[in-house]
Formats: C-alpha cells, sequence, structure tokens
C-alpha cells in the first residue's frame, strides 16, 4: 500500500448558529473525531444520510469549511500550515464536482468558456493551444468539440455533469471531491457517469472521494467505504466487506433501505427492511447522548445509552463502533 494522498486525522468541525430573537448561541458539532485516508489512484466512499457531516467533510478537506480540530495532511504537508490562504497548488491539485451542475455552471457562459476560464486560473495558453486543450478534455468525457458552444440549459443533466467534471479534470487534480455528483441523476445516466470517473481514474491515476448518501452508489467505485452517522464514523473497512457482510447495525439499516434490480436481494433487503426501525434521524443540534445510533436500533440497551463506542478492528482492516458487536454477529450466523 502506498503512502497517502490525503490524510484526515480526527477532524471536528464546529458551526456556531444564533437562534430566536434572544439571539441564543448554539453550536452544532457537525463532524466528530473524523479519520480516513485516502491512496494515490483510489477512492473512498463516504456514505449517510441527510445531515450526517459528509458534506462539510468535503468543504474542509476544499477549504470552504474551517476545522474546529484535527488536520488533514495533503502529501503529508497540513494544509492549513500557511493560514487561512490555500497555496495555489493545492487549489489545483485538488477539484471538486458538485451535485447540481446547473448551479455549479454559470448559465451565462458556454462550456468552452466554463473550461478555457479553469485551464486559465492555473496555467498560460491561448489561441488554438487552448482550443486544442478543451477539445481534448471534452472528448476524455465523452462530449463532442462543437458542445463547446453550447450553454448548461441546452444540454441534458448526464452531459451537464459531464461538464463539471471536464472542468475540474481541466487543471490536472490530483483527488476530486465528488459530494453527490449523481444524485440529481436517473439510474441509467448515473452508471454512466460512475463508469466514466471510474474509467478517467484509471487512465489518471486520480484520487477521489465519493460522498453519497445511498451505499449501493459508492460500492460501485469505492475501494474503501466510511458509514458517517450524526458526524461520527460508525464503520470503515474495504468496500466489498462493508457492503457484502456489513457490520455496523447503521450500516445494515443504510443497505436495507436501498433498492436493487435483482428481485432475489430486494426480496432479502424488503423482509430486512421490515424488522429495522423508521424514524428519522435526531437533530445534529442535539445529539443523543452514549451511542448516537441508540434512539433508532433494536440492539440498544443501557451500555449504548452511557457512553460512545470505541472503534473495534473486525478482520484487520475493517473499524466498527458498536458496543454490541459481538452479539449482533452471533445472532446474525
Ligand atoms: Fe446499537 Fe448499541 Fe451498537 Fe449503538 S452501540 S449501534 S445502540 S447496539
Amino acid at each position: 500500500m502506498s503512502a497517502p494522498l490525503l490524510s484526515v486525522e480526527n477532524l471536528s468541525v464546529d458551526f456556531h448558529l444564533k437562534r430566536g430573537w434572544l439571539a441564543r448561541s448554539l453550536t452544532l458539532s457537525a463532524v466528530r473525531g473524523v479519520s480516513f485516508a485516502i491512496e494515490p489512484g483510489r477512492t473512498f466512499g463516504l456514505v449517510g444520510e441527510s445531515g450526517s457531516g459528509k458534506s462539510t467533510i468535503g468543504r474542509a478537506i476544499l477549504r470552504l469549511a474551517e476545522p474546529s480540530a484535527g488536520r488533514i495532511l495533503f502529501d503529508g504537508a497540513d494544509i492549513a500550515a500557511g493560514g487561512r490562504r490555500t497555496p495555489l497548488a493545492y487549489r489545483r491539485d485538488v477539484q471538486v464536482v458538485f451535485q447540481d451542475p446547473l448551479s455549479s455552471l454559470n448559465p451565462r457562459q458556454s462550456v468552452g468558456t466554463t473550461i478555457a476560464q479553469a485551464i486559465r486560473r492555473h496555467r498560460r495558453s491561448s489561441g488554438a493551444a487552448l482550443e486544442k486543450e478543451i477539445a481534448g478534455v471534452l472528448d476524455s468525457v465523452g462530449l463532442a468539440t462543437w458542445q463547446a458552444k453550447r450553454h448548461p440549459h441546452e444540454l441534458s443533466g448526464g452531459q451537464r455533469q459531464r461538464v463539471a467534471i471536464a472542468r475540474a479534470l481541466a487543471v490536472r487534480p490530483r483527488l476530486i471531491v465528488c459530494d453527490e455528483p449523481v444524485s440529481a441523476l436517473d439510474v441509467s445516466t448515473q452508471s454512466q457517469v460512475i463508469n466514466l470517473l471510474v474509467d478517467l481514474q484509471r487512465e489518471r491515476g486520480l484520487s477521489y472521494l465519493f460522498i453519497a448518501h445511498n451505499l449501493d452508489v459508492v460500492r460501485h467505485i469505492s475501494h474503501s467505504i466510511g458509514v458517517l452517522y450524526l458526524g461520527r464514523l460508525v464503520e470503515v473497512g474495504p468496500a466489498a466487506r462493508v457492503y457484502g457482510a456489513p457490520a455496523h447495525p447503521y450500516t445494515r439499516m443504510l443497505l436495507a433501505s436501498t433498492l436493487v434490480a435483482d428481485p432475489r436481494v430486494q426480496a432479502e433487503r424488503s423482509r430486512a427492511r421490515r424488522t429495522l426501525p423508521r424514524s428519522e434521524p435526531p437533530s445534529p443540534l442535539a445529539p443523543p447522548p452514549g451511542c448516537a445510533f441508540h434512539t433508532r436500533c433494536a440492539w440498544a440497551d443501557e451500555t449504548c445509552r452511557g457512553g460512545a463506542p470505541a472503534f473495534c478492528a473486525r478482520g484487520g482492516d475493517r473499524l466498527v463502533a458498536c458496543h454490541r458487536l459481538e452479539e449482533i454477529e452471533r445472532c446474525a450466523h
């Protein structure tokens, strides 16, 4: 295993909010003590429901949210070491693809202008050389050169997301934060965009942080998966193991709530769904004490309410935070 390109170490992010006419001050702990690493050419899938803190982690890596504790290392160097100013090289090396390209692309700019701007922000290029670069990057995402003249509203949702990927690729990044990049697309377009990202990774050795709320979506692209609940990681491990044999009750719940085409698998998941609580997650402003999942967990007991579980290793490379894991595993077999 090579040295990580990105290491997130004990990251916490708090937001200080004012609420009500008395302007009462509240602290929202969006992310608490999160650690993971991404090696060159690999994908880390971060999955969890809305409000779990996954996009906040992406924003902290992009330096759009300030960590309240912990470190983010890129190529071994602390990205916050230079203060609030982000080095130009880091802004080039780490790019983002957001969920909704319609709001992340300028509606008044043609595709070609959008990509040209991204290129010129990081290196000199003009005239025929710039046009050749734009044509090359469009080709690499499966778009024709003539589509450089199009505006976002003239493209389909999948084509717009290809443009957003092309814009990220144009500056030759090493890591792309993909924040729910396929959530707004229909199922067949989702798989085309994911296959494109996989091909680009293979060709260019890119690393991805792939954020999604659906475990099925992250499985196809991720080498490792982290499952996030109310700001904390509850399970981390190789994608095949987390998906194939989920250990934490929350990971099981996420998996049971996804829909699949295979009727046999779908029937199994429907059976599992019937045994699961249907409640919504608690507010991140008032997370339950102890294991934060205890208000929704069928296995919860006094131990769970009394203290947060620490990670324990399961088969070397998998970590699971649950007090009653051994009993749950015994019952599953
Ligand atoms: Fe459920 Fe307890 Fe495990 Fe939390 S620690 S997931 S409440 S069994």
